[in-house]
This record gives C-alpha cells, structure tokens and sequence, in this order.
C-alpha cells in the first residue's frame, strides 16, 4: 500500500506520469483535488455547498474547505485499503502541515522538467476543432502539415488567449515559490524523490516500479 504524493509545475505532466503509476498499482486510488471540487459540488455535500459560497464570490476557495474534502476522500475504506496518488495537493506549506495531521506520506514524487520544456508544452498545445485531436506546435505536430491525423479536418495552430508567455512565467513563480518550503519541509523525513519528467511515457513497468519502490 503506498501514500504517495505528485508533485511539480503546470505542464509536467502530473496525469499522464499517474496512469503509469496505475498500470503497476492498479487499485491504487488517484485523487485530483480538480475531482474532487466537481464531485462535492455535483452532488452538494455540505463541503461542496461550503466551497461554492466562496466561489460564487469570485473568492478563492480556503485552505480549510480543501483540507476538508481531502480529509474525507482519505477516510474512505477503498483508499485506506489500497493507497493513493495525491495529484494537486498540497500545493503550500500549510497544507502540508495539515496534510500530515491527517495521514503520513511515503513518497513525493517531485515530477522535474525544464522550465523551457514546460514553456513548449504549454504554449504549444491546440487541439483539432472537429474531432478534439491534442497537438502540440513543438512536440507533436500532425503527420501532415495542417490536417489532423485522426479526422483529417483541416488544422491550425492557434494561441489559447489565456496561456501566453507573460501569464505562464508568472504561473510558473508562483509554483517556485510555494514549491520550495514544500520541499524542504519533505525533505526532512527523506520523503521526495526526484523524476525526471521530461518523458514519462518512455519509462519500463520496471522503472516505474523502482521510482515508487515496489
Ligand atoms: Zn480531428
């Protein structure tokens, strides 16, 4: 039974590296803080109704409130029996602290990438209109320029307006700065290991194995 937690920058691929982490453990439990937000609010649990007052409010959601729903996912049976993948939390100190009154984590899998791979990775991504094909401008552009693979609709590549060069950097500092006392704060029990992300599709079963030490 492994607590394992995944940690590192937007664009590091934090899904993808947890399917593989699936394939060898497959009753592992993936928690994304992402699902949980849409499952305590689909269903209205009195945590979701407490998150959607501040969301409503355009105000950001508080340490408590996410501290809560993680707390509940963690107290049940299916989790307690086979582990987790914990994909979005925490994110701070704080939430670490809190995290280890709650449970103690054997490993954070700290998912290292470039910062230049990550610029690429993020800027370059657009994805067909008509069938929703993913490309990537720099790492996985279609087979034949312009036309995507999958439907043969016609392609082009476009700059999401909300992803530009000045607002990732700015993402991306964010991240620096609560990621090193998150770190250090691991650390000090021996708990991180350091990955390198740049092509986690590329990793052996076995190197999988050997990173999350079963
Ligand atoms: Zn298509």
């Amino acid at each position: 039974m492994k607590k394992l937690i995944l940690f590192g920058p937007p664009g590091a691929g934090k899904g993808t590296f947890s399917s593989q982490i699936i394939k060898v453990l497959p009753n592992i439990v993936h928690i994304s803080t992402g699902d949980l937000f849409r499952y305590n609010l689909k269903n209205q649990t009195p945590i979701g109704l407490e998150a959607k007052k501040y969301m409503d409010k355009g105000a950001l959601v508080p340490d408590e409130v996410v501290i809560g729903m993680v707390q509940d996912k963690l107290n049940q049976d299916d989790v307690k029996k086979n582990g987790f993948i914990l994909d979005g939390f925490p994110r701070t100190l704080k939430q670490a602290q809190a995290l280890s009154e709650i449970t103690q984590i054997d490993t954070l899998l700290l998912l290292d990438v470039p910062r230049n791979v990550i610029t690429k990775r993020i800027l370059g991504r657009y994805s067909c209109k008509k069938c929703g094909a993913i490309y990537n401008k720099y790492t996985l552009p279609p087979k034949k320029e312009g036309v995507c693979d999958n439907c043969g609709a016609e392609i082009k590549f476009e700059q999401r307006s909300d992803d530009t060069e000045e607002t990732l950097k700015k993402r991306l500092d964010v991240y620096e700065e609560n990621a090193k006392p998150l770190i250090q704060y691991y650390e000090k029990n021996n708990a991180v290991k350091k990955v390198n992300a740049e092509n986690t599709l590329k990793l052996t079963e076995e190197e999988i194995k050997n990173i999350i030490e079963i």
